[in-house]
């Protein structure tokens, strides 16, 4: 069996505790991963600490080369990354070679570092007075990731966080650590100092010594909103910085003038890409007007039906397997609550058995209609291929869906008219928005981030809010006195009046 490791200094020792890492395709344990502890993170504490000052005083061009340097690497690398990925995730090829390269995109932006950290100036904010402000890195900083996107959310956040000087300890997901691990070893191979970036892994436990560890100035959290809300709270308790991104349910408004040809050919891949594991997928679609639902409805039917589920390494296959059997036993657990609670089931993906493969863990494509806000199926993150139509009556009620659900992480708005996209997009309580764009990621140099639910904190991920999550900013004000004599009280605060 193989056995994955921690990628720390001075390695890692036998594990107490692992876990199993599943073969989504062919069902089963393909790999253990070890789940680590207070000892193994505070050793890792330690390389860090003693490595970080050094990286933090080289120079911002020199730490940009070693971006640019690991962007060949993992280019060169990206056929076995993305077999690596999809064969502990489910995703298709394709797919996987895109979470790598989502993350290469903030790398790219790290590689332009020395700009953005150029800081701020004023000459004469007072006599002889100038202002400067410069920004420090916070030290050490940590990222809890989920295992929906291996590599481009460990990506997101080491990326600005070693850029800026900081050193950096990764926890990715235990259910598919390998790309995680990978992606540690092209970092060192690129050039990073030892303890500049290190790779634990673990549980609540690992997690726990995380958030408490007085040494860990800064935590970035990605994965399911009760646990970012708890390690909102318990980091912050310890005095730490903590960006915690959560769940997600987000909605695709069909105004009555849209081309629903490219609405239907946008949902199959927001809905049923990543066999509906991810956050910015398009679960819920909302059409306005009963004349819009049907026909949204009759056109989505031969496209569900078209849709091709296979194994990761079929390059014909639309999406792939979930995760782990227990992952597939509860969004199927979310189908049936659907029907329980009167949603009309309209295609059901349960039962799904792929020839060949009868213990991977496959689950066809799911569609419900009529589905209403008060249904427990519609107020929950379900993370499987299942697509629900909520009808609504006008853009009134169809803008109050994603606006008063307790998740706020993207939403999109399919239309021809400018006006009511403009006022969608300025109105809706959601983070991210997309008009006519289904899956509306912003580019690496914008932010990520949603809201209510769906993050804890207030500084999103990448561009210049990563950049300024992972770093303080110092103002310093200098005075120069040219020896003639001054005035005034010193016991009254300055001013530059
Ligand atoms: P998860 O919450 O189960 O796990 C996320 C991380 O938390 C993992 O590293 C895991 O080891 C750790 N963890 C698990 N249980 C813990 C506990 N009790 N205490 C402390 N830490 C614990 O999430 P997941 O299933 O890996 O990922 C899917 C979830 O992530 C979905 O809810 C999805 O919407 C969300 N997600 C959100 C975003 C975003 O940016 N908002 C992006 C991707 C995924």
């Amino acid at each position: 069996m193989r056995q994955i490791d921690h990628l720390i200094v001075g390695g890692a020792g036998a594990a107490a505790r692992t876990s199993e890492v599943f073969d989504p395709n062919n069902g089963g344990v393909q790999a253990t991963v070890p789940l680590g502890d207070a000892a193994l993170l505070e050793k890792a504490v330690q390389a860090a600490q003693a490595a970080q000052p050094a990286w933090a005083a080289t120079n911002p061009q020199r730490r940009a080369r070693i971006m640019f340097k690991f962007k060949e690497l993992v280019e060169a690398n990206m056929d076995e990354l993305a077999h690596m990925l999809s064969s502990e995730h489910g995703k298709v090829i394709a797919d996987s070679k895109g979470d790598v390269q989502r993350g290469l995109e903030v790398i790219e932006f790290c590689c332009g570092i020395p700009h953005v950290l150029k800081g701020e100036y004023t000459q004469g904010a007072g006599p002889g007075i100038d202002v400067y402000s410069m920004r420090q890195p916070i030290g050490i900083g940590a990222g809890i990731t989920p295992f929906n996107f291996p590599a481009m959310i460990p990506m997101w956040m080491f990326g600005p966080a070693i850029a800026t000087g900081n050193a950096f300890i990764l926890k990715p997901s235990e259910r598919d650590p390998s790309v995680p691990v990978r992606l540690t070893e092209l970092m060192l191979e690129a050039g990073l100092p030892e303890g500049i970036l290190q790779c634990v892994h673990g549980d609540k436990e690992m997690v726990d010594a995380i958030l408490d560890h007085p040494a860990i100035g800064g935590v970035s959290f990605v994965g399911s909103s009760d646990i970012a809300h708890y390690v909102y709270n318990r980091g912050v308790a310890a005095g730490k910085r903590v960006q915690a991104m959560g769940g997600a349910k987000n909605h695709g408004i069909v105004m009555p003038d849209a081309d629903l040809d490219q609405v239907v050919n946008d949902l199959s891949g927001a809905a049923f890409g990543s066999a509906g594991e991810r956050c910015m997928a398009l679960p819920v679609v909302v059409p306005v007007g009963e004349d819009t639902a049907d026909r949204l409805r009759e056109k989505l039917l031969p496209a569900i039906d078209a849709l091709r589920v296979g194994i990761s390494t079929d390059e014909e296959a639309h999406y792939g397997p979930v995760v782990n059997q227990a992952h597939k036993e509860r969004v199927e657990g979310w189908i049936q609550k659907g029907v329980d609670e009167g949603a009309e089931l309209v295609v059901d993906g349960r039962g799904f058995s792929l020839q060949g493969h009868e213990d991977g863990y496959f689950i066809g494509p799911s569609l419900f209609d009529r589905v209403t806000p008060d249904m427990e199926s519609y107020k929950e993150e379900i993370f499987g291929p299942v697509l629900q139509i909520v009808r609504a009556n006008d853009f009134e009620e169809a803008l109050s869906l994603p606006s008063q659900h307790q998740y706020g992480n993207g939403v999109a708005i399919f239309t021809r008219n400018g006006n009511a996209a403009r006022e969608f997009a300025a109105r809706v309580n959601v983070g991210m928005v997309g008009i006519n764009v289904p899956i509306p990621v912003p580019v690496a140099y914008h932010s990520f981030g949603g809201w209510k639910r769906s993050a804890f904190g207030d500084t999103n991920q990448h561009g210049m809010e990563g950049v300024k999550f992972w770093t303080k900013v110092k103002t310093i004000t200098q005075r120069w006195p040219d020896g003639s004599p001054e005035g005034g009280n010193a016991f009254v605060i300055p001013t530059m009046g």
